[in-house]
């Protein structure tokens, strides 16, 4: 009951990739920066272990950013001349490549600390993708075609690759299968119409549980900027939810703790897990066991104890190492708390 996962990432070592940076630049080259990367998997497979998570994942240590360290791995994109856009409604500029010709993937994206993940826990795993819709707000397109239908065109190419990378993982024996989509809290219309369809094309032939990420981002300024504007009441959720329900994905995400999100939204999951976000990761204040418990004790209002899982409000990339270390061993341990209590 109430078994613990992180939404995906964690904190880079400062001998791996500069730290507390969103799109940090690579310390290492070549085989000093595979091992780099190798080592660090193995730090925070350890790390989450010796907290006493249930749920364990790579940390996303070998990707510079979770959507471009799949790119990386896909023919078609010219990483050469990246422009500059506005995503996620142009909250934030990034500098992101191009799509320039069909699609392909070179070959395996995530072999390495996906085997090395399995390989060196007992516990169940998880693994992390970006999902489609994310990723076309995350490229600039030069050949899918301009509009809504040159987008779904897009997503669903890039959905064709992260199905065939799936089906890998699950080859690797990789319990849990997420994907990443904050794309569905911005074009919220879009999600329920037609980027749930993509992620159903990603998840084809996938038996391991699947799970969707959603969430309002990271903790850096301009996501907190942007919450400030929602108001009182975030009901982002609500557009997607329904559309989530009635699909065969089996675990969906949600922020709780901090956010202003009803807690009621939960009740649109019937039947599915659901992830509850009891860790903020846009403050450096460590959430004490009770914070936890209480954030559980709400959310089982709407969501029964077998598909609770409790879980952080979304990556913890940007924050500091011991910030992250103190946050994972909170989760740990204010689940610990809620199964006394529940
Ligand atoms: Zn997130």
């Amino acid at each position: 009951m109430f078994e613990t996962t992180i939404a995906g990432s964690l904190p880079k070592p400062e001998w791996l990739a500069e730290p507390e940076k969103l799109w940090p630049k690579w310390k290492q080259e070549g085989d000093a920066l595979r091992q780099a990367k190798a080592d660090a998997t193995l730090l925070w497979i350890k790390a989450q272990e010796d907290a006493g998570l249930d749920i364990i994942g790579d940390g996303e240590q070998a990707r510079q950013h979770f959507v471009h360290g799949f790119l990386e791995q896909v023919e078609g994109i010219d990483f050469e001349n990246k422009v500059k856009m506005g995503i996620r409604d142009n909250r934030y500029d990034a500098m992101v490549p191009q799509v320039v010709a069909k699609l392909r993937l070179k070959g395996r994206v995530h072999a390495m600390e996906a085997q090395l993940l399995r390989a060196r826990t007992k516990k169940k795993t998880k693994f992390t993708l970006p999902g489609p819709m994310t990723i076309v707000d995350t490229v600039a397109d030069r050949f899918y075609g301009e509009g809504k239908e040159g987008r779904i065109k897009m997503a669903m190419a890039f959905a064709e690759l992260l199905n065939q990378e799936a089906l890998a993982l699950q080859a690797d024996g990789i319990d849990i299968i997420q994907f990443d989509e904050p794309a569905f809290n911005v074009y919220m219309e879009d999600a329920a119409e037609w980027g749930v369809q993509a992620l159903e094309r990603a998840v084809q032939g996938i038996t391991v549980t699947t799970a969707v990420h959603i969430c309002y981002g990271y903790g850096i300024q301009a996501n907190v900027d942007w919450k400030n504007t929602l108001g009182h009441e975030w009901r982002q959720y609500e557009k997607v939810f329904p559309a989530l329900a009635k699909s065969s994905i089996k675990q969906i995400s949600l922020e709780c703790f901090h956010s202003h999100v009803p807690m009621d939204l939960i009740a649109l999951l019937k039947g599915k897990d659901v992830m509850v976000g009891v860790i903020d990761v846009a403050s450096d204040v460590i959430e004490t066991p009770e914070e936890v418990a209480d954030t559980i004790g709400r959310a089982l209002q709407f969501v029964s104890k077998e598909h609770l899982f409790p879980c952080t409000n979304c990556g913890l990339a940007p924050m500091s190492r011991d910030v992250a270390w103190k946050k994972l061993q909170a989760l740990a341990k204010g689940a610990e708390l809620a199964r006394q209590r529940f």
